[in-house]
Formats: structure tokens, sequence, C-alpha cells
């Protein structure tokens, strides 16, 4: 169903009460909520990960009414002790670690005093560097060409010139980037950049809403005692696609990156990509001997307090998600 279809179903059932009674008879389960990046509401590219931020503004002064937000460590705690929550307990938080959580989400949780959790790609934060979707994105965009020939990757001879239709290419790499190991991935991005004749150095300063936080950014975030952080993978690789030494690569240095830098005993986790299929039980079993204390998915749906802290369901809000949408999703339903 289209964004705008969905929005019109679920103002016909909040109008009807559905959301408000899925709400209450769901009031025992946990909402956690899975966002990426705050951007300007008129910025010039439109992403799924990148929110307009009255838009996260309203979602949280309206989280706040209905939900108590509680931080992460919290829920974890009554959850692994049996102790109870309060009805309709919520949590924050954020995948990947951009900048913008710094400069646009934060603000915001500061000024509604909610406490959030943010997932850093260790490998990332602090370099100034693009990740490898980003790099595929903003080149495409970037390049005056109008054709890209990728074959011999496996890929095709695209032929684009709008906007969108440059977006649409860089989707449909990115997605077949995913599937491949990090130097092959590495290969093909060095080979589309340099046949889109693109220079990174000179890219519009929107980029920067894909780079990541400085360490001195997380730390300031850390010392006002409202956000807490954990790890998502060094590099962001889906952790099911790796050799098994390299999965505990990923997951250990990820983990004693944050451990290291703030200080933190039982670091939390988010699996890059998050869907079922993209971390394996193997994953699970590394996580506990890194001493990580959840795994957090990115299935959609709530939590259970008997739930396993190591696949922990979530609800992802991406930026179409309007105000009727984000309510009956926030009580679970159309949740997937
Ligand atoms: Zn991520």
């Amino acid at each position: 169903m289209k964004a705008s279809c969905q929005e019109i179903f679920c103002a016909v059932a909040n109008s009807l009460g559905l959301s408000r009674m899925l709400r209450h008879r769901r009031r025992k389960d946990i909402l956690i909520l899975m966002y990426h990046g705050v951007v300007e509401d008129n910025a010039p590219f439109k992403r799924w990960t990148h929110l307009p931020a009255s838009r996260f503004a309203w979602q949280m002064e309206w989280l706040r009414r209905h939900y108590r937000v509680l931080p992460l460590q919290r829920v974890l705690a009554a959850m692994q002790t049996g102790s109870t929550l309060p009805d309709n307990t919520a949590v924050v938080t954020f995948d990947d670690g951009l900048q913008n959580t710094y400069t646009r989400a934060f603000p915001t949780l500061k000024r509604l005093g909610i406490p959030a959790t943010v997932f850093l790609t260790t490998a990332y934060v602090g370099t100034g560097k693009l990740p490898t979707s980003s790099r595929i994105f903003l080149a495409l965009r970037s390049s005056r060409l109008r054709r890209l020939d990728l074959r011999d990757h496996g890929l095709k001879d695209f032929q684009f010139d709008t906007m969108a239709q440059r977006d649409a290419v860089a989707d449909e790499v990115r997605s077949y980037a995913k599937n491949i190991a990090f130097e092959t991935k590495l290969a093909l991005l060095n080979d589309l950049e340099a046949r889109l004749e693109v220079d990174p150095a000179r890219y519009p300063e929107y980029a920067d809403e894909f780079r990541m936080m400085s360490w001195q950014q997380v730390k300031l975030m850390q010392q006002s005692g409202l956000i807490n952080f954990g790890a998502h993978g060094s590099r962001h690789e889906i952790l099911s696609r790796l050799p098994h030494d390299v999965m505990r690569s990923e997951i250990v240095d990820s983990c004693e990156e944050v451990r290291r830098q703030l200080g933190i005993e039982h670091v939390t986790f988010a699996y890059p990509n998050g869907r079922r299929q993209d971390f394996p039980p193997e994953a699970k079993q590394m996580l506990q001997e890194a001493s990580a204390s959840c795994g957090l998915s990115a299935i959609g749906g709530l939590c259970s307090t008997g739930d396993d802290v190591f696949e922990l369901k979530r609800v992802g809000v991406g930026n179409n998600v309007g105000r009727s949408r984000f309510a009956a999703m926030c009580s679970g339903l159309g949740v997937r």
C-alpha cells in the first residue's frame, strides 16, 4: 500500500478509536522506536532514513503525551528481572550515529526530556567518511553524466536523467551492494565514482547529512545523562553475509570501541539492516560472548517482557510516516 493510502487508512482507524483501543489492550507491551537521521524540513532530497525535523518533533511530543519513555537499560533490566514496567512503556533508538542525530534530534530530545539510545557504526564515527550506501546515492546525484555501465559488476548499463531516476538507480545498486563482500563492494564503489566522474570532495553541502558524529559530539550527548550509546557493527556489514571470523570482529570491535570511548561495561547492540535473515544465531552467541546486553533487530513489532533480549523487535519510522500512521504504528497496527 502506498504511504498516502496507509495514512488515510490509519486516519480512519484512529477516528474509530482503533489505535487508542489497541494502545490500551497492548499497554503491557513495550514499544521500541527505530529512527536514523533527522533533516531540515526543506532538505533537497528524500530518504526513508531521514525524517524532517518538524515531523520528528511532533512525534516526540505525541509520544511524551501517550507513552512513558524510558531509557533502554531500564527496560532491559525489567525484562531480565521480571519487574514491572509502567503501562505503555516506550524506548527511542537511533541507528548508525549520523551527525544530525546530534545537531537536530538531540535538541528536541533535550527540550522534551526524552531519553534515547544511539547505535554507532564505530569505524565511521569521527572520520568524516561517508558510509558505502551514501556514497552510491551521492555519486549518482552529483554526476553530470547520464549513464553508468556496471555490467562487469553483474549489474546493468544504467541510463538516467532526473534526480528521481538517479535515486532509483542508487537504490538498485545499493540493494545489490548489500549482499556482496566488503572488498568487492569497495571495488564496485571506486569504479562507480570513477565512471561517474565525481569528486567526493566537491559534493553538495547536504552530503554532511550522511556523515557520522565525532566522538566529541557523542561524549557531549552522553554527558547530558539523557542519551546512551550502543554498537551497530564496525562497518555496517550485514552479519549473515560474513565469514565467522569477520562477523566476530564486526561485533567485538564495535562493542570494544564503544566500551573504550565511553567507559560502558555492558554495551547494547543493534544488528545492521536488522531483518530476520540479517543476523544468524551465531551472531547472538557472539554478542553474549562479547558481554553485550541485548541485540535489537529491525523486525517490526512490539516487545513483551518475556522476549529474547537478543532479538528485540522495533517499530521503524521512515520519512513518509505522518501523524495518523505514527499513532497507529505505535499501537502495533500495520507494523511488520
Ligand atoms: Zn543501520
